[in-house]
């Protein structure tokens, strides 16, 4: 006789969290992979997250995604943490260990690298590369894109110190370091230029010299939607090579995650796909 078996409880947190796509996308993940489980979103200012993780342990929640504005709270959280989440400093996957605490880990970087090498199956190495941004996401790609080998790395912030501790953070001056917003224009052209500020989503432009990029420059917005499209075109203008939005990477940093819960990765493409068509890589697509 087959026992039931209890789907079990996972959520996302976050503060606003009503448009989240990851239950949709675990939801599906879950419906591929023959995997019962549930899977929330949360909304849970920075104020009331400990309480309120606390309360989702005690109801039987297993597993947590993270994400804006409690990555870093949730690294505090963390009883134990990855390496790789231990060097970006932010978690956006907790699993519980047996003893009820947090194991913290950080599947942004991870995702952000499969999009580009398996999806678009770019190569990565050696590539010179700018990162503009210094905030959660932009730690964690820091540190994927030099596991994936890119060449000089330079990161520029619009609040130079925030991109100087990432530097600093990082250690390795001789090929990553900083420059100021104002000096871009001296900086030549780069290989690789990932967006990982969170500009899109206001009404402020970046603003970002054509003489960035070449031909080959592949250009990558970790937003999505209409909050890459400014970033986008800006790319498609200065005459860039692939320009990619950060769909892919919500899909693989989940996929990363779900491997992490229930030791299996879902193949991601029918997600991403579906989620391409609601969501086109330009305005007037
Ligand atoms: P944070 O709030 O931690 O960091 C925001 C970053 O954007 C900071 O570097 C900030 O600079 C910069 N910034 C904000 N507004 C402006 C502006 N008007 N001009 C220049 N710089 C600006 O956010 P996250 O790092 O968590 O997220 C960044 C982006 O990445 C978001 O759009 C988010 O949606 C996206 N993301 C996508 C993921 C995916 O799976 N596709 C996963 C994670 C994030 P300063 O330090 O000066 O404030």
């Amino acid at each position: 006789m087959n026992a039931t078996v209890e789907a079990e409880h996972f959520a996302v947190f976050g503060h606003p969290i009503a448009h989240s796509l990851s239950p949709r996308i675990h939801a599906r993940f879950a419906a591929f992979t023959g995997i019962r489980l549930h899977y929330t979103a949360i909304d849970a200012p920075a104020a009331s997250f400990a309480t309120q993780l606390e309360d989702f342990a005690a109801a039987g929640g297993r597993g947590a995604n993270v994400t804006l504005p409690l990555k870093q709270d949730a690294c505090a959280l963390s009883a134990a943490l990855s390496d790789f989440a231990r060097r970006a400093g932010a978690v956006n996957t907790l699993t519980r260990l047996p003893d009820g605490r947090w194991l913290g880990d950080n599947t942004d970087g991870p995702g952000f690298v499969r999009d580009l090498t398996e999806r678009h199956a770019l190569d990565l190495r050696g590539r010179r590369s700018l990162l503009l941004g210094a905030g959660g996401a932009a730690r964690a790609t820091a540190f994927a894109l030099l596991d994936a080998g890119v060449g000089e790395l330079i990161i520029v912030n619009r609040t130079a110190e925030r991109a100087d501790a990432l530097a600093d953070a990082i250690g390795d001056p001789e090929h990553v370091y900083t420059r100021y917003w104002d000096d871009l224009g001296a900086a030549g052209n780069f290989d690789l230029i990932v967006n990982a500020t969170s500009a899109g989503l206001g009404a402020a432009q970046l603003a970002l010299p054509f003489g960035l990029v070449a031909r080959r420059t592949l250009c990558y917005d970790l937003s999505y939607g209409a909050a890459a499209f400014a970033f986008l075109a800006w790319a498609r203008a200065a005459g860039a090579g692939p320009a990619l939005d950060g769909l892919g990477m919500l899909v693989e940093q989940a996929a990363e995650s779900f491997a992490i819960w229930h030791g299996s990765r879902p193949d991601t493409d029918a997600v991403y796909n579906e989620l391409r068509a609601e969501l086109p890589l330009r305005a007037t697509d």
